[in-house]
């Protein structure tokens, strides 16, 4: 337990800088049974609790608010040995996603979700975010990767099965339960997860387009690549902001209004089948630069994964994690720019995001940390075009007001009988997730 404040500071503010609270203390188990004794130990006190794992998320939910008890998950951070018969793996919840890649490769496995904070973010983390990134197109979000949780209940109470088996229908899914749950209804505290094959052969290309019309007509195309892993798009904006953070020249001759990265990967080579693809764009390709080298893949990658980096370089953003039908990728674009503009004229918009699941990033810059008009307006924008106001990051407290523009009456009073169930005293991350009556 530590309530030395030059500790307890960095577990009191989010990766942004957007989100800060006031902790009463930190408290770190190393194991299941001392998280049962400090959740028993609150549950006793009526002390709420705020589960954190790499304290990388984005909504706010991993920060306290007004003096919670920060449960610090991350030394929980054992990996098992791999099941190679089985390709699974269990791990600790404070477990990094790098080391689980890490002993996964090890094996000739991987795990198939990606993100950039690889080197902080916690397998419970990106659970209880029901975490997205990169390769979704093709594996799926984290939900699908769990077979089995164990997890420590607001009372104190150990629920769930490490190892688990694939076929368990004996009951209702926890894992899927907990994913996406934010830390409101169980602490996690160890996973059981699926790995797929290694596809070692890699091809990325960098693809300028005029603009996010044209992308969707590429991405339509590139989507059709049967050993396509990753889709991603970034609004020259965020290509310019990558570049200059980064210091280096863009591989894409000035014009293009958007960039589409895709990924190929397969036992064999993929280049040709992406090459030829790229080719056949005609003339919605501008300008592309391609790699198959280890470092000439890093490079494009690095550009794509250091917008979040270069945008925070420049100010604290407000991150607005939004999906809408990839169709209407372009209307949202649009709408989105001339709304912020209106709202907020000297604030500057940086989208990237995931272009094959209709997941955008829209960072807005230059507003005061508790402006909410323009969250306000970009989430409608988001919810009137048949999207979803919070496609992969969560609700946290940033989105939890805003949850009425896509859940239904029925669903909210669903959201909160499943919390009141769960936690009946609301000690588990209150006022994150779950919107109020
Ligand atoms: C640069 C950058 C890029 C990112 N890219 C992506 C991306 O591509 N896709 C994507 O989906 N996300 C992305 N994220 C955000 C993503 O949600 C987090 O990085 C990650 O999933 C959170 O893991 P964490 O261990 O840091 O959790 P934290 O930030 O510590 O916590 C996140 C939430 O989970 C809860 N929680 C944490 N651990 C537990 C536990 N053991 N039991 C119960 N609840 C728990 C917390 O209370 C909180 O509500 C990105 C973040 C950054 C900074």
């Amino acid at each position: 337990v530590t309530t030395d404040p030059d500790v307890v500071a960095s577990f009191e503010e989010d990766w942004t800088g957007r989100w800060r609270g006031r902790a009463a203390c930190v408290v770190r188990p190393r194991s299941t049974d001392e998280v049962v004794a400090v959740v028993r130990a609150c549950a006793a006190h009526g002390v709420a609790i705020v589960p954190q794992g790499g304290n990388t998320g984005l909504v706010g939910g991993s920060v306290p608010r007004a003096g919670e008890v920060v449960l610090s998950l991350r030394r929980l951070d054992a990996v098992e040995p791999v099941d190679a018969a089985a390709a699974e793996i269990v791990v600790g919840a404070g477990a990094t996603l790098a080391a689980v890649q890490s002993v996964a490769r090890a094996a000739g496995l991987e795990f198939a979700v990606d993100i950039a904070p690889r080197a902080s973010c916690t397998i419970g983390g990106m659970i209880a975010t029901n975490a997205g990134g990169a390769h979704v197109i093709r594996f799926g979000m984290m939900a699908e990767q769990v077979i089995g949780v164990e997890a420590v209940c607001a009372d104190g109470s150990v629920v769930g099965r490490v190892p688990d088996l694939r076929k368990n229908n004996a009951g209702y899914h926890l894992g899927a339960l907990l994913a996406g749950s934010e830390g409101t209804l169980a602490v996690i505290t160890r996973a059981h997860l699926r790995l797929v094959p290694a596809l070692p052969e890699r091809a990325v290309a960098l693809v300028g387009v005029p603009g996010a019309a044209e992308a969707v007509q590429a991405i339509a195309a590139l989507r059709r690549l049967p050993s396509l892993v990753a889709l991603e798009i970034a609004f020259a904006e965020a290509i310019d902001l990558a570049c200059r953070f980064a210091r280096t020249e863009c591989p894409l001759s000035a014009g293009f209004g958007a960039a589409l990265l895709a990924e190929c990967a397969g036992r064999t080579s993929p280049l040709e089948e992406l090459a030829d693809a790229v080719t056949a764009l005609g003339a919605l390709a501008l300008d592309a630069a391609v790699a198959t080298d280890a470092s000439g893949i890093a490079r494009l990658w690095a550009l794509r994964e250091g917008i979040p980096d270069a945008i925070r370089a420049e100010g604290v953003p407000h991150k607005l994690d939004v999906a809408v039908p990839v169709a209407r990728i372009p209307e949202f674009e649009r709408a989105v720019r001339e709304r912020v503009a209106s709202l907020a004229p000297g604030a500057r918009v940086v989208v990237f995001g995931h272009a094959g699941d209709g997941n955008l990033h829209v960072n807005v810059l230059g507003l005061a940390a508790d402006d909410e008009a323009v969250d306000d307006a970009v989430l409608r924008l988001a919810a009137d075009l048949g999207g979803s106001i919070a496609a992969e990051h969560g609700v946290g407290v940033a989105k939890v007001r805003a949850l009425a523009l896509t859940r239904s009456a029925a669903d909210r009073a669903a959201l909160r009988s499943l919390k009141r169930a769960f936690d009946p005293a609301g000690l588990l991350n209150p006022g994150v997730a779950v919107p109020p009556d």
